[in-house]
């Protein structure tokens, strides 16, 4: 497989766009066209990963944390970013990161912590706002199918599980060309009237100037007729943290230990009785505190996340619980999870690729 293949199959799963948007999400060092046989995953990029992937003869790192997160003015050896990056290109070892968008993703970093908690029913806990539109395009009947092919092919028409929907109603429009046109049917000056079908999908906000570019390739219209509404929906695929219930109701005192054994945490960190009831449990890995409220809001028992500050600490005593289980220990359960989506891109492809996890614990902070 090429470099470009694993980059766009894992952005099935985790699209770039759905990205914080001052993330730097994607290929952040390699040719896009390099052969690649051997991968290795892991949270962060470090000098001991760069030497498990150069000794092992990987030519892939996939990381969740990027390695360029912050935009470098230089790449020398004077910083240990510069040296990471100087030491991988001598190597020829490409970088792959899925940051904010794995954690936006379904099956991304929040709902592998709620599987390894033991969750069930598990959804987003705020689903994202603001990101879907509508696009209606009005299209000869006869050019509709490959209007709407060329649309999903962009990404649009995507509900939940469910891809390729669209609605197709027929009616009749009316144009009167200028005389400098040269319309699809009819003359310019005259005023025409044409049956047409009025096809609108769904479409994420960050993808609708593609899919109006590819769109209008296959329209045969001169001047394409065609609306882009915004949409209240929230987006049922895309979102921050997740909630759902576990199997059996506890107390926080067990569940704090549940959480400890199943993060292989040395420690948390909490607020709240330890005799209090916990059914509901809202999570979200790595730093996720800004969703305490929400997972307040929708009724949850306890919120699981990392890097916690003081002044949410003490907003949980007398509410929603609280543990802060580590940035790491709660984004770590989502390697196995990539490895096994880059085993499933090996075989849609037909490739034999090697996939391992490093050896290496890549969490900067100890338990002294
Ligand atoms: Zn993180």
């Amino acid at each position: 497989m090429e470099l470009r293949d694993v980059a766009h199959s894992m952005e099935q799963w985790a699209p770039a766009w759905a990205a914080w948007e001052r993330d730097n999400v994607g290929i952040q060092i390699g040719r896009v066209r390099q052969r690649v046989k051997r991968i290795l995953v892991t949270l962060d990029v470090t000098a001991k990963v760069v030497d498990e992937a150069d000794r092992g003869s990987f030519d892939l790192i996939v990381s969740h944390h990027p390695l360029l997160f912050h935009q470098p003015k230089r790449i020398t050896d004077q910083d240990v970013t510069g040296r990471l990056v100087l030491s991988l290109a001598q190597r020829n070892i490409a970088v792959f990161s899925m940051h904010t968008n794995l954690d936006a993703a379904k099956g991304g970093v929040s709902f592998a912590l709620a599987e390894t908690l033991g969750l069930v029913d598990v959804q987003f806990l705020s689903p994202l706002a603001d990101s879907l539109v509508k696009l209606a395009v009005f299209v000869p009947e006869a050019h509709a199918s490959r209007v709407r092919n060329a649309l999903t092919h962009a990404g649009a028409g995507v509900i939940g599980d469910y891809s390729s929907c669209s609605f197709e109603s027929t009616g009749t429009g009316t144009f009167q060309g200028s005389g400098s046109t040269s319309p699809f049917v009819g003359t310019p000056g005259h005023v025409e009237t044409t049956n047409e079908i009025r096809l609108e999908m769904i479409c994420p906000k960050a993808l609708v100037a593609k899919a109006v570019e590819e769109m209008k390739k296959v329209h045969p219209c001169e001047e394409v007729a065609y609306d882009i509404y915004p949409l209240a929906n929230p987006n049922p695929n895309f979102g921050m943290g997740a909630i759902g219930t576990l199997r059996r109701s506890t107390t926080l005192k067990q569940f704090i230990n549940h959480t400890k054994r199943s993060l292989h945490a040395a420690g948390v960190r909490y607020a709240g009785s330890l005799q209090r009831t916990i059914n509901r449990v809202a999570v979200c890995g790595g730093s996720g505190s800004d969703l305490f409220a929400e997972a307040e809001r929708k009724g949850a028992d306890v919120f699981v996340s990392a890097d916690v500050r003081y002044h949410t600490f003490q907003l949980a005593e007398h509410g929603t619980a609280l543990i802060d289980a580590g940035h790491y220990e709660t984004e770590q359960v989502i390697l196995p999870h990539i490895v096994k989506r880059l085993k499933q891109t090996a075989k849609n492809y037909g490739e034999s690729l090697t996939i391992k996890t490093t050896v290496h614990h890549t969490n900067p902070i100890h338990w002294a």
